[in-house]
C-alpha cells in the first residue's frame, strides 16, 4: 500500500514537472495565445513589452485594449503596471484615457465620460482638476476653459496678490492685484511723438517695443500714440471712483478696474490713439490686429471673451508681454488669462 502511494506521488511529481517544463518552454507569444489573443495581437504585444515585464501581460486578464495602450503614442514603459492595474479596474475605459490618467498620476479617479472629455482638453489643468467636476458646465471645453480663468469664483473673490517675479508676465485681472505701494523701477516717459496722454510712462521693455511699433506703423502712414500707459493705484483709486459715482458700481466694473485691480498699474499696458469703440473701425485698430504681435503687444480684451478676462471689448487696450509669447496667444487665440493658467502659472 505504501509503495503504491509513493509511486502515485512520485508519477505526480513527474508529470507535474514535465508539464512545468513544456510550458516554461512556451514562447510569450504562445503563452498570450493560450490566453485569448489572436496570432496578430500577440505578436504585437511580445514585439513591444520587455522581457522583464512579461509576467506583468500574462498575470492580467485578457483584454485587446492592452494592444492600444502598448501602442499609444504617450505610453510609457514605466507605467504598464499602473496601466495595467487601471485596466482591469476600469474595464470599459478606453485605452486613450488609461494612458492620460496614469501619466497624469490621476489613478484614484474611476473612469467616466465626463472625467474622459475633461483630460481631452487640450488645456486641461490637472490642480484643476476637482474644480472642473464641481463647476462641470456639460461642455468641457468650457468648462476647462471657464475654470482655468477662475470663473467658478465671482469676480474680485478668492483674490490674490499677483507674483512680481513673473515680471513681463505678471497677470493684473479681477482676481490677482498689485499691492497700493507698488509701482515699477524702470519707467520711462514717452517722448510726445510716441503720445498724447497725461499718463505718459511706460516700463522701459514696453516703451521700447511701443516705438518700434510706432515706428513700424508710421512706414504704412499708420500714427500710433499711447493715450494712456502706467497709471498709479492713487490714480486709478480716483477713475474708479468716479465712475461708479457716474454710473454705479455694477455698471463701472464692466468697463474700469478697482485700484490695484487695473493692468495700467504694471506699466506694462497702452491704450492707444483713442479710448472709444469707434477706434475698431479706424486703419490703426486694423494695423494693430495684423501687426501688434510682432512686436510682443496683444489685444487684452478681444470681442467675444468679456466673460473670461471680466472687461467689455476694448479695441484700444494693449498689454505687452514679449514677441514669442503674443506670438502664441495670437496663434492659438487665447486670452491672457487662458494662456497664463495654462502655461505660467
Ligand atoms: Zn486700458
Amino acid at each position: 500500500m505504501k509503495k503504491i502511494i509513493i509511486i502515485i506521488f512520485i508519477i505526480i511529481l513527474i508529470t507535474g514537472g514535465i508539464f512545468i517544463f513544456t510550458n516554461s518552454k512556451k514562447s510569450f507569444q504562445e503563452k498570450l495565445i493560450d490566453m485569448g489573443y489572436n496570432e496578430k495581437d500577440a505578436n504585437v504585444i511580445s514585439t513591444l513589452v520587455n522581457k522583464n515585464d512579461e509576467n506583468l501581460i500574462l498575470n492580467s486578464k485578457y483584454n485587446t485594449n492592452i494592444v492600444d495602450i502598448l501602442t499609444n503614442k504617450n505610453y510609457k514603459e514605466d507605467n504598464l503596471k499602473l496601466y495595467l492595474d487601471y485596466l482591469n479596474e476600469n474595464k470599459k475605459a478606453p485605452s486613450n484615457f488609461i494612458i492620460n490618467i496614469v501619466n497624469l498620476n490621476l489613478t484614484e479617479y474611476k473612469y467616466s465620460k465626463k472625467l474622459n472629455n475633461l483630460t481631452n482638453e487640450k488645456y486641461f489643468i490637472k490642480d484643476n482638476l476637482k474644480r472642473y467636476l464641481n463647476y462641470d458646465k456639460g461642455n468641457a471645453n468650457k468648462t476647462v476653459t471657464e475654470v482655468n480663468c477662475n470663473l467658478d469664483y465671482n469676480y474680485y473673490e478668492n483674490v490674490q496678490e499677483t507674483d512680481l517675479a513673473k515680471d513681463n508676465l505678471m497677470i493684473v485681472n479681477k482676481f490677482y492685484y498689485l499691492k497700493n505701494d507698488f509701482e515699477p523701477e524702470d519707467l520711462v516717459t514717452l517722448d510726445d511723438i510716441y503720445n498724447i496722454g497725461t499718463n505718459n510712462k511706460l516700463r522701459k521693455v514696453a516703451a521700447e517695443a511701443f516705438m518700434k511699433m510706432a515706428d513700424a506703423a508710421k512706414l504704412d502712414n499708420i500714427s500710433l500714440k499711447n493715450a494712456s500707459g502706467y497709471r498709479s493705484y492713487n490714480y486709478q483709486a480716483t477713475l474708479y471712483e468716479n465712475y461708479v459715482k457716474r454710473d454705479g458700481k455694477e455698471a463701472a466694473d464692466t468697463y474700469s478696474a478697482r485700484a490695484g485691480y487695473s493692468e495700467h498699474q504694471t506699466g506694462l499696458a497702452t491704450d492707444i490713439n483713442q479710448i472709444n469703440d469707434a477706434f475698431e473701425n479706424t486703419d490703426a485698430f486694423k494695423w494693430l490686429s495684423e501687426n501688434a504681435y510682432k512686436y510682443g503687444f496683444i489685444l487684452r480684451y478681444p470681442k467675444d471673451k468679456e466673460n473670461l478676462t471680466g472687461y467689455k471689448y476694448e479695441p484700444w487696450h494693449y498689454r505687452y508681454v514679449g514677441t514669442t509669447v503674443a506670438k502664441q496667444i495670437y496663434e492659438e487665440d487665447l486670452t491672457f488669462e487662458e494662456y497664463y493658467a495654462y502655461y505660467i502659472n
